[in-house]
C-alpha cells in the first residue's frame, strides 16, 4: 500500500467552518478585533455560549471575552489567567482550565499541545497548521493550504483519525 492519503481525505470528525460563511457569533467578534464602542462584546459573548449551549455564567462571560474579543490568538491558562487579574477579574487558575476545557468541548477553542508541559488554547478553532518560535514560546499560523501531509500511518483497530496538527518548530538562523 503505498497510495498517497492527503489531509483532505482523512474523515476528521469536526465541522470546518468556512470563515466566509461562518455565522458564530464568535466571527462577529473576531471581526472588530477589539471591543467595539458601539456593540456589546458581552451580548455576543452570551449568545455564543447559549448557541453551544454552555450557561452564560459570570466567570465564563468573563474569560470569554478576554479569549474573544481580541481576534484569533493562541493563550495558555496561565495567560488568560494573568489577563483576568489584570482586569480586575478574580478568578482561580483551576476555574479558568476548567473554562478553557469546557470550552473546548463544545468547540469553541482548540487545545494544542505543543511541548509536554505546554497547552495552548487556539481561539480559531478551524482547521489549521501552526510554526512555533522556540524559545519565544509563541505560536503562529500556517495556512492549512501550505501544508501538504503525504504519509498519514494508519489508525489502529477500532480509532479513526480525528484531525491532523503540524507544529513547525522555527528558531533564529544562526549566522556564519
Ligand atoms: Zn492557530
Amino acid at each position: 500500500m503505498s497510495e498517497i492519503i492527503r489531509p483532505a481525505h482523512i474523515a476528521i470528525s469536526r465541522v470546518v467552518i468556512d470563515e466566509e460563511d461562518a455565522v458564530l457569533p464568535v466571527a462577529r467578534l473576531r471581526e472588530g478585533a477589539a471591543p467595539s464602542r458601539n456593540g456589546c462584546p458581552f451580548h455576543d459573548v452570551r449568545h455564543m455560549l447559549r448557541d453551544v449551549g454552555l450557561r452564560p455564567t459570570r466567570q465564563r462571560l468573563a474569560l470569554g471575552w478576554l479569549l474573544f474579543a481580541k481576534g484569533d490568538r493562541h493563550v495558555s491558562a496561565e495567560i488568560l489567567h494573568e489577563e483576568a487579574i489584570k482586569a480586575r477579574f478574580p478568578v482561580s487558575l483551576a476555574t479558568v482550565y476548567n473554562t478553557l476545557h469546557q470550552f473546548t468541548e463544545v468547540g469553541l477553542l482548540r487545545e494544542l499541545a505543543v511541548d509536554g508541559s505546554k497547552t495552548y488554547f487556539d481561539t480559531n478553532p478551524t482547521d489549521h497548521h501552526h510554526f512555533f518560535l522556540e524559545g519565544e514560546n509563541n505560536l503562529v499560523d500556517i495556512p492549512s493550504a501550505q501544508v501538504e501531509v503525504e504519509r498519514v500511518p494508519e489508525a489502529p483497530e477500532g480509532y479513526e483519525i480525528a484531525r491532523i496538527d503540524v507544529v513547525v518548530r522555527l528558531r533564529p538562523k544562526r549566522r556564519g
